[in-house]
């Protein structure tokens, strides 16, 4: 995705409306790999302070991922709102701000900050409901759908670490 600004740069207090969609790589996170199951929808608002360029965007899309807990497939929703502030190269200075991004020839390449936005994003861990049971330690039934005898034994955890003894483990 390519920002052109080069009207937008002469024209001081001017704003311009961009919007893509497109289609994502699938998002590599760790050993994952997660896959957009919609294009990513991309809308981002630019506007000439006269100091820098400031884009507002809003991204939506959706992430096949799996839930942390019951390993079941679930859709993510990616739907936030992101600022960045963009300087060209040639004004750059010592004194600018680490958060300011740089662009050349007119033009922001924007992927690898909406990429890192879709990270910051990202909760710790996606999760198929607030409630989810999880999967079984033992039997590894999913507690949700298939509620398993293993959780009506050992309860205690002492009394756990016993049976084990008795058995010899
Ligand atoms: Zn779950
Ligand atoms: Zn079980």
């Amino acid at each position: 995705m390519k920002v052109n600004v080069a009207q937008l740069r002469r024209t001081e207090g001017g704003s311009e409306e961009y919007q893509f969609s497109e289609n994502f790589p699938p998002l590599q996170l760790g050993n994952e790999e997660y896959i957009y199951q919609k294009p990513l929808k991309v809308v981002i608002n630019v506007i000439n302070t006269g100091k820098s360029l400031l884009a507002r965007g809003w991204v939506q899309s959706l992430l096949g991922v799996n839930c942390s807990r019951c390993l079941k497939e679930i859709s993510f929703p990616l739907d936030f709102e992101f600022e960045d502030e963009w300087l060209p190269l040639e004004l750059i200075s010592q004194d600018d701000e680490e958060s300011v991004f740089i662009f050349e020839k007119d033009e922001f390449s924007i992927d690898e900050r909406i990429l890192e936005h879709i990270l910051l994003n990202l909760p710790m861990r996606f999760m198929c409901s607030e409630e989810c049971k999880g999967l079984c330690p033992h039997c590894g039934a999913d507690l949700n759908t298939n509620p398993c005898v293993c959780s009506n034994e050992i309860i205690d955890p002492r009394l756990e670490i016993l049976s084990k003894w008795n058995k010899g483990v």
